[in-house]
């Protein structure tokens, strides 16, 4: 493709991996209309914000950002601007009303067609709102990713996501997604198995696979289930981690719990959202399971792999939530003994049940909750890692950590520090020095390296390179090429 002839493409992504691989498809069709990316709305031809309704904040953020392209579009007229996602999903009336300066209004179940759509800008159509909701039964062949050599350009570095599913059946009280994502659809596991070996083969060591619950995959088109298709993606050679996001603590079945110690690849690591720790809360939220249920599959998971770091989402100030629901939540949190976690204030969310509920726990209150949970999960998080000094784990190097490669650090001896993820999700930074090992920093990255654990942070682990193992590379099998 001729170099002086790309457009840029600026894509803006806000809420979860959803978005972020629906994101990385937007690009890949992009680019073969002939865009490449760009971080600077200055230099965009097209801008996409792919949006997110899961809470009233995210919502607001969106028409700030839109709020802010259409100013720039004031002084650079021929830039279009695209609206995704959620937002545009449910809120397509209100962004054409608002914002003139909007072009196109895509849905979630129609990402697809934005290629059509942005030709139809570019010969002169004036605005387009494509919100329809297709009930595919199955995902479509067209809502599959296009062909691998594609991948190789999918920015997201060593862990990559793939979705494996869309939408969700379960309706709980509070949640849009039912709304804005439609209902459940699985892919075939052949078309994830193909799509994983692609990143593999662009450079990715690590699968995150995605879907709203991903307990109940196939189930609906009697595919095969979750835990089958672990097993297939575990066969794929070149894989070395497996993750994935989110289950349903209802749908948690033996056979998932039993894919920990089965199934290799498999990280040692599960986030369930809990939401609440009491049980007139969870029944609020429609969330069909008890305090009691939840930790019975806590319990069925340690028994399965002891050390398995467990994480979860909490909603606070719910509808009706008394100080001792919160209490109860407060002590589940100290029974369980999360990782970490996602805490999030409720807010009314239009479509949603819990809207109409009455109740409503004031702000000033929902502010105190959320302050007093996150410093109890603060000290657990601290107690975990705290606990960890000393130890050697294996960690999947990511890239240099956040100051790995600041001045500060490179005066300082010459050492420089990369971050990477041990099995569990824990960060490990951690320092070498390229002039004294064999191993350079850029030969680590992609690797799996045995780090010693030398220090507990509030949100990561600090760690060290063995002396003796900083001259030995890593492969990504976790066999030993010897550098010198
Ligand atoms: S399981 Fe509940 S919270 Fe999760 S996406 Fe479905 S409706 Fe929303």
């Amino acid at each position: 493709m001729n170099e002086e002839k790309l457009k840029k493409v600026m894509i803006q992504t806000l809420g979860c991996q959803m978005n972020v691989y629906d994101s990385e498809r937007m690009a890949d069709m992009l680019f073969l209309l002939g865009y490449e990316p760009t971080d600077s709305p200055w230099k965009a031809d097209l801008v996409i914000v792919n949006t997110c309704a899961i809470r009233e904040k995210a919502e607001q953020k969106v028409f700030s950002s839109v709020g802010r392209l259409c100013a720039i579009k004031q002084r650079r007229p021929r830039m279009k601007i695209a609206v995704a996602g959620c937002v545009a999903q449910q809120q397509a009336e209100k962004l054409s009303a608002r914002f003139e300066g909007v072009d196109l209004i895509l849905g979630t179940r129609v990402i697809h067609k934005l290629p059509d759509h942005v030709k139809a800008l570019e010969n002169g159509e004036s605005r387009i709102t494509d919100v329809e909701m297709p009930d595919s039964g199955g995902l479509s062949e067209e809502n599959c990713p296009p062909a691998a050599q594609d991948y190789r350009r999918r920015p997201g570095g060593v862990s990559r996501y793939v979705t494996i599913m869309r939408g969700c059946d379960n309706f709980c009280s509070y949640c849009v997604v039912p709304y804005v994502r439609g209902r459940e659809n699985s892919r075939p596991p052949g078309r994830i198995v193909e799509e994983v070996r692609g990143l593999v083969s662009a450079g990715a060591g690590e699968v995150v696979l995605l879907g709203q619950n991903v307990n109940s995959y196939g189930k609906k088109e009697k595919l095969c289930s979750f835990a089958e298709l672990l097993e297939q993606v575990n066969d794929v050679e070149g894989v070395e981690r497996i993750r994935f996001v989110t289950s349903h603590p209802r749908d948690l079945s033996d056979e998932l719990a039993a894919a920990f110690s089965g199934v290799k690849k498999l990280c040692n690591h599960l986030h369930l959202p809990v939401q609440s720790g009491a049980d007139p809360v969870l029944k609020r939220m429609n969330r069909k399971y008890t305090r009691d249920a939840y930790l019975e599959r806590i319990e069925k998971l340690r028994s399965v792999s002891p050390d398995i770091a467990v994480t979860t989402d909490v909603i606070v100030g719910f509808p009706g939530e008394t100080r001792q629901d919160f209490e109860m939540t407060l002590d589940l949190l100290e029974q369980v003994g999360f990782d970490t976690l996602f805490a999030f204030e409720y807010s009314d969310r239009p479509r949603a049940p819990a809207r109409k509920f009455d109740s409503k726990v004031g702000q000033e209150e929902k502010n105190a909750r959320l302050k007093q949970l996150l410093q109890t999960q603060e000290k657990i998080t601290r107690r975990i890692h705290e606990s960890l000094v000393g130890r050697t784990m294996n960690v999947l190097v990511e890239g240099y950590s956040r100051h790995g490669r600041s001045p500060r650090k490179q005066e300082s001896g010459g050492c420089v520090e990369m971050t990477g993820r041990t099995s569990e999700n824990r960060i490990v930074n951690f320092e070498i020095n390229p002039d004294q090992g064999l191993v350079q920093p850029e030969d680590l990255i992609g690797k799996t390296a045995p780090v010693e654990i030398i220090r507990a942070c509030a949100n990561s682990l600090k760690g060290k390179m063995p002396v003796e193992e900083s001259a030995v590379l890593y492969t990504s099998k976790g066999g030993k090429i010897h550098a010198a």
